[in-house]
């Protein structure tokens, strides 16, 4: 299955061809990073906004940040709204993709295991052999070039499309989850009375404690969760491969949404959010991931293999760099066991520069990445150095759930996916109010509502020209990101189609 996939994918990118311009990673200094090759898939725009040469040119433009939006004619699943608009200069093309897609899941041949390839998928379907669909939404927010975010937005739905075809009939079972026993167990002899012994079977003393393996008893929402985790292992694998052959360079965050049997599936890698707005409550369905969340596991890595600082970071944590003139004076610190802070006296290790660094926006692995979690990167390194990024990166996201047969929703509760170009400078409410206020200007059934809704997110996110830039309606800098929004409605008539 790898295989066709990369052979695909190698056509695909090949295709593409590089990306002129490419840029340095986002949030990074120029660096040795992907060497002479293409960075890169050349700039393009989700599928489904279908937009002619004229059109691409003008949603490439910085100066005018024109708002892209599907058309009517082209309504995506459940009539969910988009919209998007290119940064303000930062890079040269919009860095963000979109992908929106009605996935079939054929049932895996076993005597093929792992080997079928899409269409097969779709000959077993016609068969009418057990089947399974589901939603999909994903955002992709690239750094140093497009490549990765392209490539991601083309085939993560497929690897989870994969991991799930040995799940097509478990999913479809109704029935309790089986507790089974594992294959090394033994029975006491008080529980099993006193019926001869099998071959399996091992008397013990009968001081021994009780030696019952149980496996856990595993819910159908735990195996979808593991089946996107893998995914997104798969999607790494997959671009680590297309790096080593220089066709694609950088990396991307990957916020994926999977409606599948009742339920949401929001899985996060990276600094993108996602937030269900129910009767106005907000319910946050994901987290970001950076150096300040992720401290702990990244101190934690660098604290067991200190092999991956190269001799040029600490793994410790100080308030600020410490000076050569206090060697031997007392200092804050936190190491990867503590949320407090404690004094050391410095020595001479601590002098390295800090594994992790800055605050907020500005705090960076190994002063080089603003991110902890996503896809790619596998070769992004340390200016100037050949210490590599990406041990310190996980490709693995957070899933969270949400089951909708658990509530009575009105059409005007959604599932909002944005890129960090949004929620930069518009806050969770501030979305909640925007998105309440379009859609109480059209009528429930109204099919446009949603897309107005993520128009109007991007347009007051990005706020207009003025002489002083890009400018908010209070006056602040607007988001010069790249910006990418969905609006999913969760409930009202025919939504669900
Ligand atoms: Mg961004």
């Amino acid at each position: 299955m790898l295989g066709r996939v990369r052979s695909a994918v190698a056509q695909l990118v090949g295709a593409l061809g590089p990306a002129p311009g490419a840029q340095p990673p986002r949030d990074s200094p120029p660096g040795p990073g992907p060497g002479p090759g293409p960075a890169g898939g050349a700039f393009c725009r989700p599928a489904f906004l279908q937009l002619t040469s004229e059109e691409l040119q003008r949603a490439d433009d910085h100066a005018g940040r024109a708002v892209q939006s599907p058309r009517e004619s082209r309504r995506l699943p459940w009539s969910t709204g988009y919209a998007e608009v290119i940064n303000a200069g930062k890079s040269q093309h919009n860095e963000d993709q979109a992908c929106c897609e009605v996935v079939v899941v054929g049932r895996r041949c076993s005597p093929q295991r792992g080997s079928l390839a899409p269409q097969e998928s779709a000959v077993e379907a016609e068969e009418g052999r057990t089947e399974l669909g589901f939603h999909y939404w994903g955002l992709f927010d690239g750094h140093a070039g497009s490549g990765a975010a392209v490539l991601a937005s083309r085939l993560l739905h497929c690897h989870i499309r994969d991991q799930l075809r040995d799940l097509v009939d478990i999913l479809q079972d109704s029935s309790p989850p089986p507790i089974c026993l594992q294959s090394d167990w033994r029975v006491l002899p008080a529980e099993r009375g006193q019926a001869p012994l099998s071959e399996k079977e091992v008397e013990l003393p009968n001081d021994a404690l009780p030696r019952f393996h149980l496996e856990k008893a595993v819910s159908h929402e735990s195996l979808v969760i593991g089946a996107i985790e893998n995914a997104f292992r798969r999607m790494d694998k997959e671009m680590e491969w297309e790096q080593t052959t220089q066709l694609v360079a950088g990396g991307c965050c990957a916020l994926a949404a999977v409606y599948l049997l009742g339920k949401f599936y929001v899985a996060n890698a990276g600094d993108s959010r996602a937030i269900i707005i129910r009767n106005g409550e907000i319910i946050p369905m994901s987290r970001e991931f950076t150096p300040e969340t992720e401290r702990q596991r990244l101190q934690l890595l660098g604290f067991l293999r200190p092999e991956l600082l190269g001799n040029e970071f600490t793994h410790l944590e100080f308030p600020r760099r410490i000076q050569h003139k206090e060697l031997g004076k007392k200092m804050l610190y936190r190491d990867q066991n503590m949320n407090g802070w404690a004094y050391k006296r410095i020595v001479e290790d601590d002098l390295k520069f800090p594994l992790i660094y800055g605050e907020g926006k500005k705090a960076r692995v190994m002063a080089t990445i603003g991110v902890t979690r996503g896809l790619g990167d596998h070769d992004l390194k340390v200016y100037n150095s050949n210490i590599h990024i990406k041990p310190f990166l996980s490709c693995v996201p957070e899933v969270r759930v949400y089951d909708l047969t658990q509530y009575e929703h009105c059409p005007d509760d959604v599932l909002v996916l944005g890129t960090d170009g949004l929620w930069d400078v518009t806050s969770d409410r501030e979305v909640a109010n925007v998105v309440t206020e379009v859609l109480m200007d059209y009528e429930p059934n109204d099919p446009c509502r949603y897309t107005v809704a993520a128009h109007e997110l991007v347009v007051r996110s990005r706020g207009v020209l003025k002489e002083r830039g890009w400018r908010l309606a209070n006056n602040k800098l607007g988001s010069g990101d790249d910006i990418s929004v969905f609006v999913i409605p969760l409930g009202g008539p025919g939504n669900y189609t």
